[in-house]
């Protein structure tokens, strides 16, 4: 599907640019481009029928200029140390520029979890967590869901950490279930956030949400919520996808209806209120959002040419590839980068760790607020140094988010 084998050439091409406008030179560029530290574990897995397997898995964490290391683990028979470093160097930018205490990092196993029992799930995912000790911790770097993992697999790594150290330390990871420490409103907030910038976005192109179209790839943890939320804010969603499946409705898809389905049957295949179409023409689909909220890599050269809509808000991270990026410029379509529409995970993983750390809970309501203010006060600060410096929505916010890391390494000074 991808052109780019490699999602870390986009992020260095995305980072290249960045630099380019700031002017920085080349030591700083290397120093950006490169992780601090990477770390890759062979974890051995008994399988439940006795049998053991190896699985390869990496942690690593691309900058700790302003805090502690963040960012999601992931389990994918496709997970590549290339494809962590790539999704380490956004989460590093997707920090700053929402201007969390925090550095950026990224870890993956490459495993295929729907091929393991929960069991199985829980021995790999203590075992990686074991290996991981000297490295994470509320201090030093928090792990929280990506793909193919989820609040489960958190209470697990929780708790294999806080064993290790003789006492329940809730800040370790994010994305912890809410009966143990985890925060009122963190499963939905990767796609609420989402929303609130596509309606951002809405309005900066003068789109009503209820003479608005979109479609979603993905139906996961992001997609799903994402498409639940436009629907609720008036837009008509006329496709969505899963791995399974492609459907589609020109009148639009009942959402919750879709939902129920999901939660009956695991995939959006067969859902009486749409027709399968083939995966290869959902982004041909003529409608005003397109919201890529699955893998990186899919708006392409080859698919960027027959996207017929106003905007793209990438709720997957690195979905569109520097080429692709042309391309749609060229169409005048406004792409709202990964690291301010997908931020919003992140952003409630650090209200989950501050609440951790503090010991005292916020309502939903408190932090759907909160999220709400940091994801406007990001849309506009990006929008207005899009605007008076002549940038694309993401060289605009990589370069303020590339800028913040500078500063705080050259704060810091060079040791020794
Ligand atoms: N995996 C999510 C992301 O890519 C969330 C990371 C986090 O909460 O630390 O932004």
């Amino acid at each position: 599907m991808s052109s780019t084998p490699h999602p870390l050439d986009d992020a260095r091409t995305q980072l290249a640019e960045a630099i380019q406008f700031l002017g920085f030179d080349d030591g700083m560029r290397r120093m950006l481009e490169t992780a601090r530290k990477e770390v890759t574990v062979a974890i051995p897995l008994r399988r439940d029928d006795g049998t053991m397997e190896l699985h390869i898995g990496h942690r690593v964490q691309h900058n700790i200029s302003r805090g502690p290391a963040k960012g999601g683990i992931r389990y994918s028979p496709n997970v590549d140390l290339n494809e962590v470093r790539a999704l380490a160097m956004w989460m590093t930018w997707k920090c700053a520029l929402l201007d969390l205490p925090y550095g950026g990092a990224k870890g993956g196993v490459q495993v295929d979890p729907l091929a393991l029992s929960t069991r199985e799930l829980e021995r790999l995912t203590r075992r990686y967590t074991s290996e991981l000790i000297p490295l994470i911790g509320p201090g030093k770097d928090i792990p929280a869901p990506d793909m193919g993992t989820d609040e489960q697999t958190m209470a697990w790594m929780m708790d294999t950490y806080s064993v290790a150290m003789g006492h329940t330390v809730l800040g370790t990871v994010t994305g912890k279930p809410v009966n143990l420490g985890g925060s009122q409103g963190r499963a939905a907030a990767t796609s609420r956030g989402i929303v609130y910038t596509t309606l951002n976005a809405m309005e900066s192109v003068g789109l009503k949400p209820s003479q608005t179209t979109a479609i979603v790839q993905g139906f996961g943890k992001v997609g799903r919520g994402a498409a639940r939320f436009l629907h609720e804010a008036g837009v008509k969603v006329l496709a969505v996808a899963d791995v399974y499946s492609t459907i589609r409705n020109d009148k639009g898809i009942d959402i919750p209806a879709l939902e129920a389905f999901v939660d009956e049957t695991g995939t959006v295949k067969g859902f009486p209120g749409a027709d399968p179409i083939p995966p290869s023409e959902l982004f041909a689909i003529p409608c005003d959002v397109v919201v890529p909220a699955a893998i990186e890599g899919v708006i392409t050269e080859q698919t960027a040419p027959m996207i017929d809509a106003k905007l793209i808000v990438e709720g997957a991270n690195g979905p569109t590839t520097p080429t692709a990026d042309a391309i749609l410029e060229d169409k005048g379509i406004l792409v709202v980068p990964d690291i301010l529409a997908n931020a919003g995970g992140v952003i409630v993983s650090y209200f989950e760790w501050v609440q951790a750390n503090q010991s005292y809970w916020w309502t939903e309501n408190e932090v759907n607020e909160r999220l709400r203010a940091r994801m406007d006060r990001a849309w506009d600060e990006v929008t207005a140094f899009s605007r008076d410096h002549g940038l694309s929505l993401r060289t605009a916010a990589t370069t303020m988010a590339v800028k913040r890391v500078a500063e705080a390494h050259v704060s810091r000074g060079l040791y020794p």
